[in-house]
C-alpha cells in the first residue's frame, strides 16, 4: 500500500502542531515546530492568512491523519466505523484510532513513535492474548494483552526499552516494562488523546 515517505517533520510545520512522528527528536531542541514554526515550502510564510472554515475542518482532519499515520482511505473508513456505532461520532472516531495496535504500542511505550511501532507490529514483534498479530489497524478490546514474542524480546530495542526510563502511561493502559506487557484496562476517554485536536471539525468535514 502506498505509503508517505517524505519528510515528516514537514507534516507537523503544515498542521502548526507537534504530531510527535520522530521518537526522541520530537521532545529536543531539534524539533523542527520549534525552530522553524511557519509551513514549509517557499511560500510558508505567506501562507499564513486567515482560514476559512471548510480549511479548518479539513486541517484538523489532515492532523489526526497525519498524527495516526493513516492513508485517507484508511482513516474514511475508521469514521464510517465510528458513525456506524452508539455515541458521540468524534469521540468514539478518536476511540477507534486510540485503540489500533500501533498506537497501544506506542502509548504503552514499547515503541518511541506511532510510525517506529507500526513498523514493530508488521515484522511481527506482537502478540495479543497469545497469538501473533501484524496487523496495525488491530483494535484491541478492553482486558487484551499485548506482549512481545519470546525471540524478539532479546533485539537491542525492546532490551533497551527494559532498560530505558518508563513513560507517563494513558490510564487505560497498565505495562509491565520488565516483561514487555501490556494490559488493556479501560477504553480510551477523550482526556487521554495526547495532542489537541478537535473531532468536531471532524465530524463537520465529513458532513458536509
Ligand atoms: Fe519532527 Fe517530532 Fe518535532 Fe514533529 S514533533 S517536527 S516529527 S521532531
Amino acid at each position: 500500500m502506498a505509503r508517505y515517505t517524505g519528510s515528516v517533520c514537514r507534516l507537523c510545520r503544515r498542521e502548526g502542531t507537534k504530531l510527535f512522528l520522530k521518537g526522541e527528536k520530537c521532545f529536543s531542541q531539534k524539533c523542527a515546530v520549534g525552530k522553524r514554526p511557519t509551513p514549509p515550502g517557499q511560500h510558508g510564510q505567506a501562507r499564513q492568512r486567515k482560514m476559512s472554515e471548510y480549511g479548518t475542518q479539513l486541517r484538523e482532519k489532515q492532523k489526526a491523519r497525519r498524527a495516526y499515520g493513516l492513508l485517507e482511505t484508511q482513516f474514511k473508513r475508521t469514521y464510517d466505523r465510528a458513525t456506524n456505532m452508539k455515541g458521540v461520532t468524534g469521540e468514539l472516531l478518536l476511540q477507534l484510532l486510540e485503540r489500533r495496535l500501533d498506537n497501544v504500542v506506542y502509548r504503552a511505550g514499547l515503541a518511541s513513535s506511532r510510525p517506529a511501532a507500526r513498523q514493530l507490529v508488521t515484522h511481527g514483534h506482537f502478540q495479543v492474548n497469545g497469538r501473533k498479530v501484524d496487523i496495525p489497524s488491530f483494535t484491541v478490546d478492553v482486558d487484551d494483552v499485548i506482549t512481545v514474542r519470546q525471540r524478539s524480546k532479546e533485539i537491542e530495542h525492546f532490551k533497551a526499552v527494559r532498560e530505558g526510563s518508563p513513560r507517563i502511561l494513558p490510564k487505560w493502559l497498565s505495562v509491565n516494562a520488565d516483561e514487555l506487557k501490556a494490559t488493556v484496562s479501560a477504553l480510551p476517554a477523550r482526556e487521554d488523546i495526547d495532542f489537541a485536536l478537535q473531532e468536531n471539525m471532524i465530524v463537520e468535514f465529513y458532513s458536509r
